[in-house]
């Protein structure tokens, strides 16, 4: 950013510099041709010594120039004054050869205040000096004479040429310097504005910016300021919102376990008590029971997902021997996976590999992805869980050959209520919830589980966990 705008200054001042040189010539240029219509208007040029020049000087007719505030002097072979009419620059009636010859010299000069024009009369034997004060003078030429010598010509081009290159040098010079300095008071601002705007960005609401100017930088500032002070009162006003959402999630999953934990234990007991011959009511019983069992789950499961999602709760962890543990929570499965005719192959290491783990809380994600593995497969579908490190990780593989899960609703499936088709669950059961909780209880860890999968890909979950 900074970059593009003092370059881009740099060109906006060299396109200027270049503007002015070129208006400087056409200025040059245009004093010439102006010169040479002015010119002809001066007294001066009307009146010059060789129109006034006449053989006998005092037939010379001063009338003209004395009108225009010109003066006329002669000046003989001695260098004596022998007439005089209107403005006289001489002041002596007398001159010494060399004062005549310094008149002379200064006569040419180009600063003075006075224009001469001074004719010598052979035949008289005198000089005629006519005098006007000069109005304005500007002197700016350029000569050039084809019949110089070549050494010269080519010397003074060399050092005009030198001069030029200096002035283009200097030219570039003063423009970068003076396109970085302009430039700063654009970029810092810029600058000041983008850190806040990005520190916005990253989620930090509190980002404000001070520029310390009085320009429309400032009203830029000023709006900055209004928009992050109101994102800011709307976030936390979502964010309170969403609080109050979880926790009434947890409140409620909570307040209704237990009613429905009795009215399913109820259930049970009436079906118990309930005559065998009355099969009717013992239906009615049975969905009663296989509903409530249904919705007590869910609850069970809501309730744990809203905890885990609670700012307040916090898991367990201990420095534990990942591979001691996953042995015996293998163990502990078995079990069900014996139960369900489903194949396993575990394959830990003997050594120890640590992390931080609350192992009450792992024991649910393994159980979980067990529940899951024999509720959604059929019966031979077999099991490899393995363990082995990674870089600062251990990486668990829990990997079935089992239907697999179809690709367009794998990138969701770890969030809530996420499932594959609904015919699938209806008979198998389940909350949509095992897997967004177990993801849950994996990044309290500080880890990451994933999923490798494809319909009749079996599924591959892959759960990393930084060591200790
Ligand atoms: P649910 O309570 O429905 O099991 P989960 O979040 O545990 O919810 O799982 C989401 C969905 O992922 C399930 O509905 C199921 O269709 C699919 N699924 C999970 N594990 C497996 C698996 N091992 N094999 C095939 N499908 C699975």
């Amino acid at each position: 950013m900074k970059g593009k705008i003092s370059n881009q200054f740099f060109r906006n001042y060299l396109i200027i510099f270049c503007l002015s040189i070129l208006a400087a010539v056409l200025v040059y240029l245009l004093s010439g041709f102006t010169n040479d219509i002015i010119s002809k208007t001066l007294v001066k040029n009307i009146y010059p010594a060789s129109l006034l020049m006449k053989d006998d000087y005092t037939d010379i007719d001063a009338e003209p120039v004395v009108r225009n505030g010109g003066g006329i002097q002669v000046i003989n072979d001695r260098y004596e004054v022998v007439y005089s009419k209107g403005l006289d620059t001489i002041g002596t009636e007398r001159l010494t050869v060399s004062e005549f010859t310094q008149f002379l010299i200064r006569s040419k000069e180009k600063g003075h205040q006075y224009s001469y024009d001074i004719l010598y009369n052979p035949q008289g034997g005198f000089w005629l000096i006519v005098t006007f004060p000069t109005s304005i003078r500007l002197d700016i030429s350029f000569v050039y004479n084809r019949e110089a010598v070549p050494k010269d010509v080519k010397n003074v081009s060399l050092v005009f040429a030198a001069i030029i290159v200096l002035y283009l040098l200097m030219l570039g010079l003063f423009a970068v310097v003076f396109s970085r300095i302009s430039s700063v008071s654009i970029t810092k601002p810029l600058k000041m504005l983008l850190t806040g705007t990005k520190r916005l960005r990253e989620g930090d609401y509190s980002a404000r910016v001070n520029l310390n100017l009085k320009n429309e930088f400032a009203d830029l500032q000023d709006t900055f300021n209004d928009m992050a002070q109101k994102i800011e009162t709307e976030i936390s006003l979502r964010e309170q919102a969403e609080l109050e959402r979880k926790r009434m999630i947890m409140d409620i999953s909570h307040d209704l376990k237990n009613p429905l934990a009795s009215v399913v234990g109820y259930t049970e007991l009436c079906l118990q008590k309930t005559d065998e011959s009355d099969k009717s009511l013992r239906d009615y019983l049975k969905i009663i029971l296989k509903n409530s069992r249904r919705a007590s789950d869910l609850l069970n499961d809501l309730f744990e997902f809203a905890k885990l999602e609670s700012a307040d709760y916090s898991i367990k962890l201990l420095k534990t021997d990942i591979c001691e543990y996953l042995r015996q929570a293998c163990g502990d499965l078995l079990p069900m996976l014996e139960q369900a005719g489903f194949d396993y192959n575990f394959n830990i290491p003997e050594e120890a590999v640590y992390v931080m783990l609350d192992t009450v809380q792992m024991n649910r994600v393994l159980y979980n992805l067990t529940d899951n593995l024999i509720r959604y497969n059929p019966e031979g579908t077999s099991l490899i869980v393995s363990l082995y490190e990674e870089h600062d990780n251990a990486v668990i593989i829990f990997k079935d050959n089992g239907i697999g899960i179809p690709s367009d609703i794998v990138n969701n499936i770890f969030k809530p209520f996420v499932r594959v088709d609904d015919s699938r669950n209806s008979q198998t059961g389940g909350t949509g919830l095992g897997l967004s909780i177990a993801y849950k209880i994996i990044r309290k860890h500080g880890g990451n589980i994933d999923i490798q999968t494809d319909l009749n890909q079996g599924c591959t979950f892959i759960i990393t966990l930084p060591k200790k």
